[in-house]
Order: structure tokens, then C-alpha cells, then sequence
């Protein structure tokens, strides 16, 4: 038998099913630890996300002389801006990130995107939170939050798209800690028109001309004089955010800023890969992940067959 509910009536249970159902996952996690699906050690009593604290406290934090524009490493100490912004500014007035894309950084948001560990979402997304706020000083008092849309085939994979869940997450926490900021999630405005390829293992040039046109914008008038803030999850070349960014920009934007919670960093120097490399070997084993490149952010798709021995959580509405 099937019950004819009118579509206002339908989303009307939906948001009661939503709101019921959050507090669910929260007491499951709460009740039933598992181990931390970073590094496998038992979770205490009460865990929201299953994630240890000493994984949390091991995600990089950027530091160090960056470029005032995309904020990549700079490769000489008497310049504010890098190599490839000087050669060809960027679109975007500024990009920020959170942390570096490697080590507990990568494995969590593996452990949200790939693994579906939801509840991880609301830590990253506080952490995205922080990297908008370096923002607050400069940028104008009304933003348009604009995530990075992913193709509808990638979406129907997937379930979901973290940049938004992590937008919304980020937002969330802006709204406590910069009341006076006015930040809205414009998540439809910007379209995805092509599949494009996986970024991972193509060179600079390649990745550039992969994204080149993949995105439009739904409703231009939306946008136009708006201020926009792109958010994502990781930047690498920024090849994504400068396309995106000239949609944008093609559909009468005043200005576009970046955010994103995790961004690669060029490393400069024989000291600094053989760094990386150390560094990346004394990492331990990550639970379902077989990505083993650090440095310049190759992102590889780890098994998401432990991940999902997590499930089930709710799957966000993004
Ligand atoms: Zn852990
Ligand atoms: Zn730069």
C-alpha cells in the first residue's frame, strides 16, 4: 500500500525525522565506543565522532612564511607572495586553510568523505570555521558561502558533498564566535557541468586545463555585487578554486575569497622532502587507508571497508 503525501507535507516529516534522528546517532556513538577509526585505540564512554583526542591534536596546523594570496609556502624570504601568484595572480583575493592535507589531517577527512564517519564533520567543519575567521578583518561583513558543488554522477556516488556539510559545520560555529558576521550558505549557485577527472597524479598544467570551463553558475543574478567565499575541503594547486572562482567572477561577482580546511604545501629543498619523508614513515598505519603519499597532497581513495564498520550514521541532507 502506498500513501499519497503531498511534497510540503513529505519535507515537513523529513525535517522532524532529521531533527529526532541527530540526537540518535550522537547516543549510538555514545553508548556503543568503538575504537578510533584513525588509530584503532578504544574511544572513552563519551565520543561524538569516533576519533580519539590524541588524533585530533595530531592534525597540522599551517605555520610559517606563506603567500598573502593563496597561501602556499614561499619560496624566498623577501617576497609576500608566491611563485605562481606572481606569474599569474589568482581570480581569488585570498585563500586560507586550517591545516597542511597530510598525516591525521588526510585521515580524517578520508575517514568523513570516503569512510562516511558523518560526526567527524562537526570538528572539521569548526576547523574550517577558524581558517574563515583569519578572513574576518578584511573581507566585506556579508559573505556568500559557496561550496564547491561536485558533478551530479560523483554526488550519486557518494551521497553527499563534504564541502557543503563542512561549509554548513563552519558557518554553525562562525555564528557563536563572529555573531556580527553575516555568512550565507549558497549552496546551489555554483554548477558542476562536467565530470571532470581525478586531480590526483596529474601534473599542475593538467590539473588546470581538467577543470578548465567545469564550472557555471545556476542563477548569475544571485551573485551579482555578492561578495562569495568558495569553501572546500583541500586546495592543492588551486587549479578548482581559480575555475571556480572565474565563474564566479563571469557571473558578476565583486570579489572571491577561498577557504579551505586542508591545503598541500610545496616543500622547498632536499631538507625539507627528506623531512616529509621521515615524517611520513614514522606515521602509524592508517585502519582502511591505502594511501602512502605525502607532501604535495595526492589524494589517494582508501578501502572504505573498515570506515564503514562504523556506520550506520545519518547521512547529512548535502
Ligand atoms: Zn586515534
Ligand atoms: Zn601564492
Amino acid at each position: 500500500m502506498t500513501i499519497d503525501v503531498p511534497p510540503s507535507e513529505m519535507s515537513r516529516w523529513r525535517a522532524v525525522v532529521r531533527v529526532l534522528r541527530s540526537p540518535l546517532d550522537c547516543l549510538t556513538c555514545a553508548l556503543l565506543p568503538a575504537s578510533c577509526a584513525l588509530c584503532g585505540s578504544s574511544l572513552p564512554l563519551l565520543s561524538f565522532a569516533p576519533i580519539c583526542e590524541s588524533c585530533w591534536t595530531e592534525i597540522p596546523v599551517l605555520s610559517g612564511p606563506a603567500c598573502s594570496r593563496c597561501g602556499d609556502a614561499l619560496d624566498s624570504p623577501v617576497t609576500t607572495l608566491c611563485r605562481a601568484c606572481r606569474l599569474a595572480p589568482p581570480p581569488f583575493v585570498r585563500a586560507v586553510a586550517y591545516g597542511l592535507y597530510q598525516g591525521r589531517m588526510r585521515d580524517a577527512i578520508h575517514a568523513l568523505k570516503y569512510g562516511r564517519i558523518y560526526p567527524a564533520g562537526g570538528t572539521l567543519g569548526r576547523m574550517l570555521g577558524e581558517a574563515i575567521a583569519q578572513l574576518a578583518g578584511e573581507a566585506p561583513a556579508e559573505l556568500f558561502v559557496v561550496p564547491v558543488p561536485l558533478h551530479r554522477s560523483k554526488y550519486a556516488q557518494r551521497g553527499f558533498n563534504q564541502a557543503r556539510l563542512l561549509a554548513a559545520e563552519a558557518i554553525a560555529s562562525l555564528r557563536k564566535t563572529q555573531p556580527q558576521w553575516r555568512l550565507t550558505l549558497a549552496a546551489s549557485t555554483l554548477m558542476r557541468l562536467r565530470a571532470t577527472e581525478s586531480q590526483a597524479g596529474l601534473t599542475p598544467r593538467q590539473r588546470r586545463l581538467n577543470v578548465r570551463g567545469a564550472f557555471s553558475v545556476s542563477d548569475p543574478s544571485a551573485v551579482t555585487m555578492r561578495h562569495v567565499l568558495i569553501v572546500d575541503d583541500i586546495l592543492t594547486t588551486g587549479a578548482t578554486a581559480r575555475a571556480a572562482a572565474q565563474a564566479l567572477l563571469r557571473a558578476g561577482a565583486a570579489s572571491v575569497r577561498v577557504a579551505t580546511l586542508a591545503r598541500a604545501r610545496r616543500a622547498f629543498g632536499p631538507a625539507a622532502a627528506a623531512h616529509s619523508a621521515v615524517a611520513e614513515s614514522m606515521r602509524p598505519p592508517v585502519r582502511g587507508s591505502t594511501s602512502s603519499v605525502s607532501g604535495n597532497a595526492i589524494e589517494n581513495q582508501p578501502s572504505t571497508s573498515s570506515f564503514r564498520s562504523f556506520m550506520p550514521y545519518r547521512q547529512p541532507s548535502f
